[in-house]
């Protein structure tokens, strides 16, 4: 339930408000919007009876949310989150950043010959796993702290910001220190110990859409972000299983209006991971930019064939050079723009 109060209401009308959700027993949210101020109730199991709040004074209006999942609703909260990352760089508003790199770190040569690649490129965000969460437990699991403060050279050397996946809940705030976004895998989308703990590590989540979950389902994990007081909540449509084996997964491009739809959160696409095939990831990048998509994630590797993850699904660098302008161009075209490196505005 939402408690929307007047444009003209004063504070101590809106503690008001807040005193009486806690005299009920729930848990008052305040929100100041740009138009309003509206206070969240939180814990609704449906007793709650709404007329004994419409009735103070400086309250406008009563909202229920009807959706299972609350404070990730676009009932909730009608304009768009916008992800404030270092450098001025944002994600959900105009600008779509691209997030490239390799899926793994396997060495401080391959990071950094990676890392400046794609920067060269116009990527602004450095992504490759320290941690992996492999579907065999004999397949390289990645380099653990060790690739973590390999990546933090890359951040030092480039400016690029970085995305790398916590695996588990204790592993959380190692990755929280090189991290300027936390990714959560789609094996992890449901790991709800360790949705709580990534939303309570203070640095924005990337939450993957898990590999059968709906998106009723990857909205409610976000809500577990939420909840913890995090709103710096990105999602993302990295493909579904489907019976169809040509592609690795299906991407469900639909999900990204879908989302903005029932979500103020934003949500990028990852079209390696959704096709599994270096030869279809520029086109449906291209599509996911064109769909609205607010990010792109694509897994670049200077010498794919070497790759210790996800080779087959990585880009050659010059695939991705030409990728850019491409994507600089459709973004364009539908009033947006590809977001320049966060280094130089730096
Ligand atoms: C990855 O980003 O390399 C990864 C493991 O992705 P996903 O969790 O979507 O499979
Ligand atoms: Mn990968």
């Amino acid at each position: 339930m939402l408690v929307v109060m007047r444009r003209d209401a004063g504070p101590e009308q809106v503690q008001a408000v807040i005193e009486a959700i806690e005299a009920l027993g729930y848990e008052a949210r305040p929100m100041a919007g740009r138009q309003r101020t509206a206070v969240g109730l939180v814990g609704n199991d449906g007793r709650v009876d709404g007329t004994r709040l419409a009735s103070l004074e400086g309250v406008q209006e009563i909202i229920h949310v009807t959706q299972p999942f609350k404070l990730v609703s676009r009932e909730w909260k009608p304009e768009p989150t916008v992800v404030q990352l270092p450098g001025g760089l944002t994600i959900g508003a105009d600008e779509v950043p691209v997030i490239a790199g390799p899926c793994s770190v396997e060495g401080e040569a391959q990071i950094l010959r990676a890392a400046h690649a794609v920067k060269d490129a116009g990527a602004t965000l450095l992504r490759a796993g320290a941690f992996k969460p492999r579907s065999s437990p004999y397949s390289f699991q990645g380099l653990g702290k060790a690739g973590l403060a390999m990546l933090a050279t890359a951040r030092r050397e480039t400016g690029l910001l970085i995305v790398t996946e916590a695996v588990d809940p204790e592993g959380v705030d190692a990755v929280a220190e090189v991290a300027d976004i936390i990714q959560v895998g789609a094996r992890n989308m449901q790991n709800y110990s360790l949705l709580r703990r990534a939303g309570q590590a203070g640095k924005p989540v990337l939450l993957k859409r898990g590999i059968a979950a709906t998106i009723q389902e990857l909205l409610l994990a976000a809500e577990y972000l939420l909840a913890e007081g995090n709103a710096d909540v990105i999602l993302c449509e990295r493909g579904i299983r489907s019976y169809d084996t040509q592609t690795r997964n299906l991407l469900d491009l639909s999900a990204i209006p879908t989302v903005h739809a029932l979500s103020h959160l934003p949500i990028i696409a990852d079209p390696s991971h959704g096709t599994g095939r270096r030869d279809m990831v520029p086109s449906m990048a291209r599509a996911a930019v064109a769909a609205g998509a607010d990010g792109l994630l694509v897994e670049v590797h200077p010498n794919p064939e070497q790759a210790l993850s996800d080779g087959t699904q990585s880009l050659r660098v010059e695939q991705f050079e030409q990728l850019m302008p491409e994507l600089r161009a459709i973004a364009e075209a539908i009033g947006r723009r590809i977001a320049e490196p966060a280094a130089v505005r730096a």
